[in-house]
């Protein structure tokens, strides 16, 4: 069987004026990494390819660990730990980083709402919303809480703007509007991802995947525009290493992020293995190009390591 880790941000301090970066610190990211090797045997990527049936119907425990996101932080905190641990793991980048050298929404977001309070946020999308979509009736309001009940009621309200309220489109404009009155991209695009060097010593140890071009949930696209955002990446990662990707995570992973058709299209634009967010051991069962995995805070040491628990506990 299969247990996938995913990370993302990993730095020393998460202190911003307003809480909105969350990952975990290097400290923590070594004693998982030891937690985990008490209960599972670590793979490499190359390994699991090559035997990927034996792997998958094993009795023992394989631990994958893999990254979202192309961060510089991942490379420069995370890959020492790994390397004095001698595991290897797999890094997802996105290419519109490097092509288009833009940030990704999601990081724009997490960014803006990490310097400005969620009704600061929320009073500047609506001024610069000219359709007034931005306004939430009543009703909305409700919908709203109940969708996200683990949040506040602005914070739900902000979210149900995002994501409901506000076309793919609407979104990146309203957001680079926004961004790029509060930060130089530039710089965020420096400071943040990776360089074309570590993507090039990442694909000469095995550990470079695909997180395809621009980091929007596949399941929402088009055939064309989803094949279009595998194969920029794909092409760009495989010109620019000289290696062969045959490793894909899907952005937000989420059941609809992840579904058909893009499951198919992964497989015919060469890909070999495909990895999704949904929380789960890997047993023999799944699609190669529909992994599961957890978040990292799932596993062992993690704040919501019962969800790990759970699932071994139904397989043993
Ligand atoms: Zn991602």
């Amino acid at each position: 069987m299969l247990t996938v880790s995913n990370y993302h941000y990993i730095r020393d301090d998460f202190t911003t004026p307003y809480p909105s970066i969350f990952g975990v610190t290097p400290t923590f990211f070594k004693e998982q990494l030891l937690a985990i090797k008490e209960i599972g045997t670590y793979i490499t990527p190359q390994e699991l390819l090559e035997n990927y049936d034996e792997v998958i119907k094993s009795p023992t425990n394989y631990v994958l660990i893999t990254f979202d996101d192309g961060l510089k932080e991942q490379y420069l905190k995370a890959k020492p730990i790994l390397d004095a641990l001698d595991v290897k793991a797999l890094f997802f980048i996105n290419s519109l980083n490097f092509i288009e050298k833009e940030v990704t929404l999601v990081h724009k977001i997490h960014l803006l709402r990490s310097q400005m309070s969620t009704s600061d946020f929320f009073d500047i999308l609506k001024k610069f919303d000219a359709k007034g979509k931005t306004q939430l009736s009543d009703k909305e309001k409700k919908q709203a809480v109940v969708h996200y009940n683990y949040d506040d009621e602005e914070t739900a309200c902000l979210k149900f703007t995002l994501n409901f309220k506000l076309s793919l489109q609407e979104q990146h404009n309203l957001i680079q509007t926004i961004f790029d009155a509060h930060f130089d991209s530039h710089q965020v695009v420096n400071d943040l991802y990776m360089t074309e060097e570590h993507l090039i010593q990442l694909a000469k140890e095995g550990m470079l995947g695909n997180h395809t071009h621009s980091h929007v949930p596949l399941g929402y696209l088009d055939r064309h525009e989803i094949m279009k955002e595998f194969v920029t990446s794909k092409n760009y990662l495989e010109q620019l290493t000289n290696q062969g990707i045959p490793y894909v995570s899907y952005p937000y992973g989420s059941q609809e992020a992840c579904a058909s058709p893009v499951d198919e299209i992964a497989k015919n634009t060469g890909h070999q293995l495909g990895f999704t967010m949904e929380r789960s051991i890997n047993t023999g069962n799944e699609h190669p190009l529909l992994l599961k995995r957890f978040d990292c805070n799932d596993l062992p040491l993690g704040k919501n390591q019962k969800a790990f628990e759970h699932a071994h506990r139904l397989i043993h």
